[in-house]
């Protein structure tokens, strides 16, 4: 092979471009990974965004895919500083009559809570959670022959059903049934759309894997540990380097970009065919969000007791509550009730805040590019089932859709996972091709979120899209999986 200056080069340090780094220096190659911001992380990083001592996750917060990504698995993290640490309940969903459902490691005590539908959730979530190990390579990965065709068709047939539908066909408890709408909601868009159940019943498998574990001290650990183990490797990072084109780039002979479609079209748009430019700008984003952090002199007084243990809480009330409220969303508008999802990171790691005190990080979705203020929205979803929650707060940071993406250009509109992940874009990510990763022209892969399996922290699609190069350009296996 002709000299160059790198084997590789990775654009941008997302949980997906560390993955593509690391995934390619493992087997010896020399890559030099770039990232515009300051510090690496992408969607991975922690800051005191309120007051001095409170430590809030900019982006993602809550990370069971990270903790079972079956590439992650495979890493030394522990030996670089990563630490899990998993709430005594994973998720919990209250509902205005001061009840709650919960999700938590064990699928006995997380079914009690279900009235009428205590079996039928068993008989759902078991055969997902016994086999998801031999599943996850399939269902974390592109459209191929499932290496367990059996287990991945059952999965798949449900996986594929709108949400709506499978709470029809299973659930009949208010408690299950808003349980259930909390999980699907993780999907960005109405509840209504085909394959919505698809995350839902992940996370749910997720919460008796792992229990929904945060990482101690911040987010920014799983970054920091996964660069670490990068440079321990031999590999070279280079943060405030924004690229804007690929002249910018040392020679190489292949060239991973952790970055969606809109802007691999500004950068690399002029060397593709004219017909992956045409496929690549027909592409979708979807809902965008609006974020907010908070200081607390306390712990959220949540009437539930299940909510006062819970890594994760889900303010929307009921299923048909939920449905309304991200249908609108879709649908432009701004809901009085939005859907929140909120996280209480120090309520397990007691790093995150100083003695006594703690912190809150919530979102509720919002159309895509929308920049009305949602402060007040999702402060009296907090207070609607913790009152008293509001004399708490001693600081608080928001960001709506422009500041997203300001933040990270990856959050287009203030959408989080990439593009929309609908059954139109679920494999086809982020087009209709052979090898989702590959673009038209040789040497150019695309390896974000916007490429299967899609958003969330588990570095996945920068594995598959590594692998790729490494079959294509350099004739070597990608590393095992877990
Ligand atoms: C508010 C919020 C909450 C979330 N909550 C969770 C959660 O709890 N759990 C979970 O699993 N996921 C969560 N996510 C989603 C998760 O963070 C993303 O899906 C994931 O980070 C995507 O990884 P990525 O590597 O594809 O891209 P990103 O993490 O977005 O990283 C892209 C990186 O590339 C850099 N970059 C972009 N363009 C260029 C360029 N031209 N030149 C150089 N560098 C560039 C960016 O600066 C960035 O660092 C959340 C996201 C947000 C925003």
């Amino acid at each position: 092979m002709e000299k160059r200056d790198f084997d590789a080069v990775v654009v941008g340090s997302g949980p997906n471009g560390l993955a593509a780094a690391i995934a390619m220096q493992q087997v010896g190659l020399s890559v030099l990974l770039l990232e515009s911001k300051d510090t690496v992380g992408g969607g991975l990083r922690s800051a005191e965004l309120t007051l001095p001592g409170f430590i809030h996750d900019i982006c993602s917060a809550i990370h069971p895919l990270a903790a079972d990504s079956p590439f992650f698995k495979t890493l030394p993290l522990h030996q670089h500083g990563l630490e899990f640490l998993a709430p005594k309940v994973a998720a919990a969903h209250p509902f205005d009559n001061g009840t709650a459902a919960k999700l938590s490691i064990s699928i006995e005590e997380t079914a009690k809570l279900l009235g009428a539908d205590e079996s039928s959730y068993k008989k759902l979530i078991k055969p997902l959670v016994h086999h998801w190990e031999q599943l996850a390579p399939d269902a974390l990965g592109p459209l191929t022959i499932p290496s367990n065709p059996i287990a991945m068709g059952r999965f798949g047939m449900s996986a594929l059903l709108p949400a709506t539908t499978l709470a029809n066909l299973h659930l009949k408890s208010t408690e299950a049934r808003g349980l259930w709408a909390g999980m699907a909601a993780h999907s960005i868009q109405p509840l209504s759309n085909m394959a919505t159940s698809a995350i839902g019943l992940v996370l749910m498998a997720m919460g008796h894997i792992n229990g929904w574990p945060v990482p101690k001290g911040g987010s920014h650990s799983i970054a920091n540990a996964l660069a670490s183990y990068f440079v321990s490797l031999g590999g070279k990072i280079e943060t405030g380097f924004h690229v804007s084109s690929l002249k910018q780039l040392p020679s190489a002979h292949a060239v991973l970009l952790d970055v969606t479609p809109k802007q691999l079209l500004q950068i690399a748009g002029h060397t593709f065919s004219p017909l992956y430019k045409w496929q690549l700008e027909r592409y979708r984003y979807g809902m965008g969000v609006f974020k907010i952090d908070w200081a607390l002199d306390g712990p959220i007084p949540f009437t539930a007791a299940e909510c006062r243990q819970a890594g994760t809480v889900h303010l929307g009330n009921t299923l048909e509550e939920i449905i309304q409220n991200e249908l609108l969303t879709s649908q432009g508008k701004h809901p009085e009730r939005p859907f929140v999802l909120l996280a209480q990171q120090s309520l397990v790691d007691g790093t995150r805040a100083p003695e006594g005190k703690h912190t809150a990080w919530a979102y509720c979705h919002v159309p895509n590019g929308s920049e009305v203020d949602m402060t007040a929205a999702i402060e009296n979803q907090v207070e609607r089932f913790a009152p008293g929650f509001r004399d708490l707060i001693l600081g608080r940071h928001t960001m709506h859709t422009s500041q997203m993406e300001a933040y990270n250009p990856n959050y287009i509109g203030g959408d989080i996972n990439g593009g929309i992940i609908d059954i139109g874009q679920l494999f086809t990510r982020p087009v209709l091709r052979l090898s989702p990763y590959r673009t038209s022209t040789k040497g150019i892969y695309i390896c974000s979120s916007s490429t299967p399996p899609g958003g969330g922290v588990h570095g996945m699609c920068g594995y598959h899209a590594a692998s790729r190069a490494l079959k294509d350009i350099f004739k070597l296996k990608p590393p095992p999986l877990a």
